[in-house]
Order: structure tokens, then sequence, then C-alpha cells
């Protein structure tokens, strides 16, 4: 019989991915809910001394595919090292993050296993589903995702086929606080590859020269939205975010006017942000935007359309123009600081 939640947590040089680990916290929750275990999932090559971490952030066990075929993330060696843990162990849920390697492998994997995929969820939970009055019902994963351009929120049931299987968006769920005490089985599967596995050859990994910041990781994010009125007001947020030691980050309407860069979009289809302090400089409110950073801490909102529906989502609302607000916030910090 089908049972636990596996988490495919992503390596690249053996550095674990957040998302995993974010994956790792949400699963226990659902883990509890069903009254079963959470097991992580390592692939790759000499990646051993990583599993003990896996546990430390919450997972019961971990089981890790070792072999100089998983050293570099290719497809078919891990669609088969996967569906060969799926295969052994018989998961009741399998979670990925949606990051590029996840939205490559998940779906290889579902098809090769023969069950359903729920791609780029913002929201799990476990609940019972019933047919009808007489039905006794099943617990089931009730997989949500925003739907018809994101108009509405889908909630997505996979009930005749296992593993349920489903991507979660990076920074959607929050990682436990690590504890070192925690003890868990380690187990490795052993899985036999061929040359023929390898259907592609890798003839050199180019790394990016200048890594540039990750608005997911900023513990502050001064944000700027059409409200701004020109891309050169993006200088005026970044010395205010960098008073702040932190980053800056826009509404879609800017970076589609190519006034900012994609990896600086936040939202449903940028990326989701949790830091301490969210400003948003300009910026409506647009159900879209409000996806990707309704989950940050404290969110400080500067408009000068006080029925704005981001101050709905406010903490600290901030009536006014923001080129008149942002200069003077900057000048007063400063101070402050000095
Ligand atoms: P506007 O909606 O034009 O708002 C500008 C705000 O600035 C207004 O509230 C105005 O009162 C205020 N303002 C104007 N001048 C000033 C001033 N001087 N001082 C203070 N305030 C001022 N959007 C995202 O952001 N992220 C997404 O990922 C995303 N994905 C989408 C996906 C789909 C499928 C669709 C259909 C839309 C998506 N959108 C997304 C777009 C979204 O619906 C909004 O159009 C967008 O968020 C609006 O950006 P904005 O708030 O910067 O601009």
């Amino acid at each position: 019989m089908s049972k636990d939640i596996y988490v495919v947590v992503e390596q690249r040089d053996g550095l674990v991915a957040k998302v995993g680990l974010e994956l790792i916290g949400e699963a226990t929750k659902l883990a509890a809910d069903l009254g079963q275990k959470v097991v992580g999932v390592l692939l790759g090559d000499k990646i051993k001394e990583k599993t003990q971490s896996l546990i430390e952030y919450g997972a019961d066990e971990v089981v890790y595919v070792e072999d100089p075929m998983l050293a570099e993330y290719v497809t078919e060696p891990y669609a088969k090292a996967l569906a060969a843990v799926i295969k052994e162990c018989d998961p009741e849920i399998v979670l990925f993050g949606a990051t590029s390697i996840g939205r490559d492998l998940a779906p290889r994997v579902a098809s090769r296993i023969h069950t359903g995929l729920t791609a780029d969820c913002t929201k799990l939970d476990i609940d019972v589903f019933k047919a009808n009055e007489e039905d006794p019902g099943q617990k089931l994963l009730f997989m949500t995702r925003p739907a018809f351009g994101g108009n509405i929120m889908a909630t997505i049931l996979c009930k005749n086929y296992r593993p349920q299987m489903a991507t979660v968006r990076p920074g959607v769920m929050k990682r436990l606080d690590k504890d070192t005490t925690r003890k868990g089985e380690i187990r490795e599967i052993k899985v036999e590859f061929v040359p023929s596995d390898m259907n592609v050859v890798i003839r050199e990994v180019v790394k990016e020269k200048h890594k540039k910041s990750d608005i997911t990781e900023a513990k502050v994010l001064v944000s700027g939205g059409r409200g701004i009125g020109s891309p050169d007001f993006f200088g005026t947020l970044k010395e205010l975010a960098d008073v702040l030691g932190g980053d800056i980050s826009s509404s879609r309407a800017n970076v589609d006017a190519g006034w900012a860069a994609k990896d600086r979009q936040v939202g449903q289809t940028g990326k989701t942000v949790r830091p301490d302090l969210y400003l948003a400089c300009g910026i409506s409110g647009a159900i879209q935007h409000v996806a990707g950073m309704e989950g940050s801490e404290c969110v400080i909102a500067i408009n000068k359309n006080d029925t704005a529906p981001i101050f709905d989502v406010a903490d600290v609302g901030i009536v006014g123009d923001v080129k008149v607000i942002i200069p003077k916030l900057t000048d007063a910090l400063k101070k402050y600081k000095l």
C-alpha cells in the first residue's frame, strides 16, 4: 500500500536547494494529518554527506541514489533514478520544487510511472474527499494553483493513481528551523545505469560570472510599481534599499514596460518572496502581484490612491506621492544611521 510523503530535494554541486527544505517543512504538516512519515530524496554523485541536513530540517528518513551518471542534472538518468525510487518505495505523495529542474523532471517521471501531476501549486492540504453521501471518503492531497490567468484558484485531486504528485514554487512554503539533534534512517537505493541512459554529452558547464542578487533571498525588498513614473526612479528605490540593507523588485507592469529585468518581478508569473519587510511603492495590489508577496512578514505600502487594494494586505499604509516620500525616507534613515 502506498504510504509516506517523499520530497525530491534538488542539489547542485552538493548545495541543497532552499525550496527542497521548504517542502520538507510543509510535508511535516501534511504527514501529521495523514499519520505518515516525511522522506527526503537526494539524487546525485557523492551526496551521501548531504543526507543528514534533510533530517535536520524535518525529514524522518532519507533515501538517496549516488552515481557518477548523476553528477550533473540530465533528464534521462535522473528520471530513471527517481522512477526506480518510486517503484521500490511506493510513496503516497511526491513533492518537487517548481524550479527549472523540477519542472523538467516531475512531468517526465509522472508519465513514466503513469500518475497525475499538478504543477506550480501555491497551497497543499490533506482533506477527506467524498464522491457522494454513501462514500466513506478518502484522505487526499488537495493541490491548489492559480488557473484561468490567475482569476480563480483551482483545487486539483489525483484520486485513482499513486503517488499524488505536485510541484511548488520556491518561497511559497516555510522551512523549519534547523535542529541538529534530529536523527533518522538514511538508506541508499541502488540503480543500475547503462551507458545508453546518458543520451546527451555535456561538453562544458558554464557558470554565470557575476551572480545576480536573488530577490527571494532578500530580507528587505523595496518594490516599484507603475506609480514610480519612470525607470530612473528605480535608482532612488535602490538608494533606499541600500540604506535598509535590501534589494529592489518590481511589479509586472514595469517589467513589461522594460523598466525592470524579469528576474525582479514579484507575483504569480514572477517570483514568490517572503522578506521581513516589503515596501510596495506605487503598486496597485492586483491579485497576481499580491500572490507573490502576501507571505512577507511586514508590508508597507505607499500609494497616492487611498482605495488601492494594496492597502488591504499592508500592515502600514502611507497615502501620498512616492516621489516625495521615498527621498525623504532615505534621507531620514541615512541621518538615523549616522
Ligand atoms: P498599476 O495597476 O497601474 O498601479 C499603479 C499604482 O500606482 C496605482 O495604484 C496608483 O494609484 C499608484 N500611483 C500612481 N502614481 C503614484 C505616485 N506618484 N505615488 C504613489 N502611488 C502612485 N503583476 C505582477 O505584478 N506580477 C505578476 O506576476 C503578474 N502576473 C500576471 C499574470 C496574469 C495572467 C495576468 C493577467 C496579470 C499579471 N500581472 C502581474 C499584472 C497585474 O494584473 C497588474 O496589471 C500589475 O500588477 C499592475 O502593476 P502596478 O501595480 O505596478 O500598476
